[in-house]
């Protein structure tokens, strides 16, 4: 008998601030059980307090660095334990830097990729481990278009972010037959408190030139996509592909000529 949504489990990683807490958010509205991952207990304390009147019982908080091996993998065994069994993850845990090629430290490259790529081999690899016994389950990375596309200032997180396209197609392809599917979410510019701390004034309006609906987005605007790839009904045949959530900056070409 399949799950229902009330029985699914998610962890979020990064999931108390920006597009994580969203996707929490969201997830919790349309009734599943959620476990909120990330490194800052102060940042965990506040969404517990924020969530408390929301979450009904089906929140759980988790204090883990992602690029911890052993944390993680503790994190995913305390949930099967205590929580339910996992369904689902959000890999949304990530760092960015916009620093041009020349002036970026290898220190910092470094930092970016161990966060960003090895944290997310760590915690799909912990998650794929539990759910592949009982043969389903859905994992989703957030990449970003900076990992699509030459994007200035990026040469670490755009690094980065391409690494997860493939990790994901290569995942997809050794776990589709144990029934784990793994897709990727790559956004756009999204207003959150990471793009609001790196984005300088130009960097926003750049931004608003080359994406074609003009306009950042919203965080609650990766609920739906997500959600869709979580869902073992509505996605059931999606594995290995990349949907950018973008306003339409990869297809953008031409722009439409001034009035
Ligand atoms: P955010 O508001 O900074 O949220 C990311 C969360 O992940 C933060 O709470 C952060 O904690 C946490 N985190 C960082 N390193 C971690 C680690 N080692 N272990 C566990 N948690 C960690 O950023 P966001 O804008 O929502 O971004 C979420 C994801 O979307 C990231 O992967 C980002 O690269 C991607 N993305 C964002 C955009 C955008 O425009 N916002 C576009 C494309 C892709 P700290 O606050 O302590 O760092």
């Amino acid at each position: 008998m399949r799950n229902t949504s009330e029985d699914r489990v998610v962890m979020v990683t990064g999931g108390v601030s920006g597009i994580g807490l969203a996707l929490v958010q969201g997830l919790l509205a349309k009734g599943w059980r959620v476990l909120a991952v990330d490194v800052q207990a102060g940042q965990i304390e506040a969404a517990r307090q924020a969530l408390a009147g929301a979450s009904a019982g089906r929140l759980q908080f988790a204090q883990a660095d992602v690029t911890d091996e052993a944390r993680i993998e503790q994190v995913v065994a305390d949930c099967e334990a205590d929580f339910g069994p996992l369904h689902g993850l959000v890999h949304s845990a990530g760092i960015a830097a916009e620093v041009p090629a020349l002036e970026t430290e290898v220190a910092m490259f470094r930092r970016i990729l161990d966060v960003n790529v090895t944290g997310a081999f760590i915690t799909a690899r912990a998650v794929a481990r539990v759910m592949q016994p009982r043969g389903s389950g859905s994992i989703v990375l957030i990449s970003s278009v900076s990992g699509m596309r030459g994007n200035y200032g990026r040469v670490a997180y755009g690094s980065s972010k391409s690494a997860l396209l493939n990790m994901t197609r290569i995942m997809a392809v050794e776990w589709a037959h144990s029934g784990l599917r793994v897709n990727t979410v790559a956004p756009g510019p999204i207003d959150t408190p990471l793009t609001r701390k790196i984005h300088t004034q130009v960097t926003r309006d750049n931004w608003n030139r080359v994406v074609a609906m003009g306009r950042y987005g919203a965080d609650h605007e990766l609920v739906g996509p997500v959600c869709w790839l979580l869902d073992p009904d509505g996605s059931s045949y999606v594995t290995g592909q990349v949907i950018a959530v973008d306003g339409g900056f990869t297809a953008m070409g031409l722009p439409v000529p001034a009035a």
